[in-house]
């Protein structure tokens, strides 16, 4: 048994796991990052559309600031989000975008002066400030009251990526590529690192750590519809899980996005509405201001994507040969909008599609997106359950996103959440919980277990097969667990999953070739996907509401008398067939914005019997303060600072508030 030891163990190779490993190493700490394949392919790199951040600098950008933007995610999130981390990501993200222009992401600039853009698909002139000329632009995007999207053209995802990646290779922080993190190395109360599989000739080896992070994504393909890489698996989460003592939680928040193209499920990014595309029927009928006459095509996705879904229910879908679908109309926007900010689109539709979307419509339909569910951490990062354990980016709930996130917002929160978490896990590696007493026994336990584990399910020789038993899952995820949920379909759907995990000890391989061995992979990571699919949908047959992306159309409202709390999903026995499930009570006393209406969608919360006394609480405080600025005003409602590390807490500069 090899062990490779560091004082932080990174597991994970997207923008979240690379800024906290970056984090953590220039602090000092000894950091190996882990990394199913090689980093400048993770996952992050096909975010097209951009990233927010309140820095105010363009005509319709202006005003804006940390308090907007935090109204923006908390109404996105439904009322779900942890409202301190809302307030710790809203003040950190413009920070976070000028240290990456300071590394070299080519962020588009404002050019000072008239220039036209499309509104409600009207030609519009917006004059640029003077002051504002080459400073970082922004556009509409995430159904934010501002336009607030930093970008590159659409490939925002692979210039902030890259910028990343080169500095943690300037900073000397090694890469382990295509290396799988297979379990944790934990005695129930700590984790020490964690058992790895080397992809390419399948030899386990134990990393041991004082501090680990998780930072392995999204769990998009447990879903048979999705935007998501083939590397999404959730594998990440899935070994947390697998802890025991680890929660996942919101694991039945998974967003579904309005415009993948159909079939193929690529996305085209939400910057397309946002620069002013539209949706349009079979009869090329503009549908949405319909629906929703104020928000339109930029309410938030969740919305979108049920407005779509009951447009096609209602017959209204165009056909092609692979089923219905809805148009994305682009065409207004032109050739040369096209061509320059909206390129990779561009290519995917003449690549996947055949066709140019500068002159034809865009067959769409939403498809899995986005997992705002994952390992719960507290503010900093830290995982609930197991000590030295930590996670952030897609992997986590730390909990900004609630039950839906705003376009935009992900890609800033992998960055956001990398530089604060890398921060705790260095002050945790310095402080006296961070020395590690690790017996080589346990260590050895660990890995005899996990390659126990492997030998016993290459020699198996069942009668079920792998990839059948993960199509079907895919196929129930996508079919019982999606866009509009109901309470049979969803028992339906646990029953079957819970089949088939069971049927997922009987696998038989065809080949047990120890090296690089694709089905002994897959053979390996059902069983862990099930166990995900299983928590999601255990998930959504309890919650007996609608909130965010979490639509039952049994129990359509949005219930925060009963509701407003987070699932807890765990899995304490290798033996059970559904998780436990417990739940996290949100605290409208503490909140700075408590629940409402989102200003879109249905208006018929059931209110909880707090939001009235707080809402009243707050008028207090307000009216005592009088006129005050607005970061006082802030603090005295919920202050959040002290969260943060002290070299993040300073003000942002704007132009508007210097002026
Ligand atoms: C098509 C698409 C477009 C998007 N566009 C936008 C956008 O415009 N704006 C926005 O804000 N958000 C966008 N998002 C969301 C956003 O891109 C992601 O949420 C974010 O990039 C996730 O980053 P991450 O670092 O958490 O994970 P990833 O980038 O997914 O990285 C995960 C890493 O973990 C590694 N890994 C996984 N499992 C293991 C394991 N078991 N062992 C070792 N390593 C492992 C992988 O190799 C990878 O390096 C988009 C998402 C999609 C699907």
């Amino acid at each position: 048994m090899e062990i490779i030891h560091s004082d932080v163990l990174v597991i994970g190779g997207g923008l979240a796991g690379l800024r906290a490993a970056l984090a953590a190493r220039k602090r000092g700490q000894k950091v190996i990052i882990l990394s199913l394949v090689p980093p400048k392919r993770s996952h992050s790199a096909a975010a097209q559309g951009g990233m927010q951040a309140s820095l105010g600098h363009t005509a319709k950008g202006a005003g804006d600031n940390e308090d907007v933007h935090f109204a923006d995610t908390v109404r996105g999130s439904d009322w779900a989000a942890d409202q301190e981390v809302a307030r710790m990501f809203v003040h950190t993200a413009p920070k976070a975008v000028r240290e990456l222009a300071a590394w070299g992401v080519p962020w588009n600039r404002v050019q000072a002066g008239p220039h036209e853009v499309i509104i409600d698909s009207q030609r519009i002139t917006l004059n640029e400030p003077e002051a504002a000329h080459g400073l970082i632009t922004a556009r509409d995007f995430g159904g934010t009251r501002k336009w607030r999207t930093c970008y590159v053209s659409d490939g925002t995802g692979h210039a902030m990526l890259y910028a990343v990646s080169d500095q943690t290779i300037a900073a000397g922080i090694p890469v382990h590529e295509r290396m799988e993190a297979v379990s944790l190395i934990h005695d129930g109360t700590r984790c020490y690192g964690a058992i790895v599989r080397n992809l390419s000739n399948g030899k386990l080896l134990a990393y041991v750590a004082r501090a680990t992070c998780m930072a392995t994504g999204g769990f998009g393909r447990i879903y048979r519809s999705t935007t998501n890489a083939v590397i999404n698996e959730g594998i990440g989460a899935a070994i947390a899980l697998e802890t025991g003592v680890v929660p996942l939680a919101n694991m039945e928040a998974v967003q579904f996005h309005p415009t993948a193209i159909f079939p193929a499920g690529i996305l085209v990014t939400e910057g397309c509405r946002g620069d002013g595309g539209l949706l349009r029927d079979v009869d090329g009928h503009r549908f949405m201001p319909d629906y929703e006459p104020e928000k339109k095509e930029l309410a938030s996705r969740d919305v979108v994507a049920r407005r779509m879904e009951a447009h096609i229910r209602s017959g209204k879908g165009a056909r092609n040969r692979f089923g219905e679908h809805l148009w994305l109309d682009i065409t207004l926007l032109g050739e040369a909008h096209i061509n320059g900010k909206l390129r990779e689109v561009k290519e995917i539709c003449q690549h996947f599609l055949g066709i140019d979307p500068a002159k034809e419509w865009i067959p769409v339909r939403p498809a899995q997106h986005y997992s705002m569910g994952g390992i719960r951490t507290d503010a900093h990062g830290a995982a609930r359950g197991l000590r030295g354990l930590f996670a952030c980016g897609e992997a986590a709930c730390w909990d900004l996103h609630g039950f839906n996130r705003l376009g935009g917002n992900s890609v800033a929160e992998t960055v956001v959440a990398g530089m604060i978490v890398g921060e705790a896990i260095a002050d945790f590696c310095a402080s006296a919980e961070g020395d590690m007493h690790v017996s080589t026994a346990l260590v050895r336990d660990c890995w005899e277990q996990e390659n126990g584990r492997f030998s016993q399910l290459a020699a198996s020789r069942g009668g079920e097969s792998a990839s059948q038993l993960l199509l079907r899952m895919q196929t129930i995820m996508s079919e019982q667990v999606g866009i509009v949920r109901n309470g049979e379909a969803l028992a339906a759907a646990v029953d079957e999953l819970k089949a088939l995990l069971l049927r997922s000890r009987q696998i038989g391989l065809r080949t047990s070739a120890p090296g690089a061995n694709p089905e002994l992979t897959t053979a390996w990571r059902l069983q862990k996907m099930l166990k995900l699919a299983l928590c999601v949908a255990y998930g959504a047959l309890q919650r007996t509401e609608s909130r965010g992306a979490h639509f039952r159309e049994d129990h359509p409202q949005r219930d925060d008398a009963h509701w407003l709390k987070r699932t807890l999903a765990y899995w304490r026995d290798a033996e059970q067939r559904v998780p436990t499930l417990e739940y996290e009570t949100l605290d409208i006393r503490r909140m700075e914005l408590p629940p409402g209406w989102r200003g879109y969608g249905a208006r018929d919360a059931i209110e909880h019997p707090e939001t009235a006394l707080r809402l009243a609480k707050i008028e207090q405080i307000r009216s005592e303060l009088g006129d005050t600025d607005r970061h006082t005003m802030q603090q005295a409602l919920m202050p959040f600072r002290h969260l943060l590390p002290p070299h993040l807490r300073g003000a942002n500069a704007r132009l508007e508030e210097n002026a």
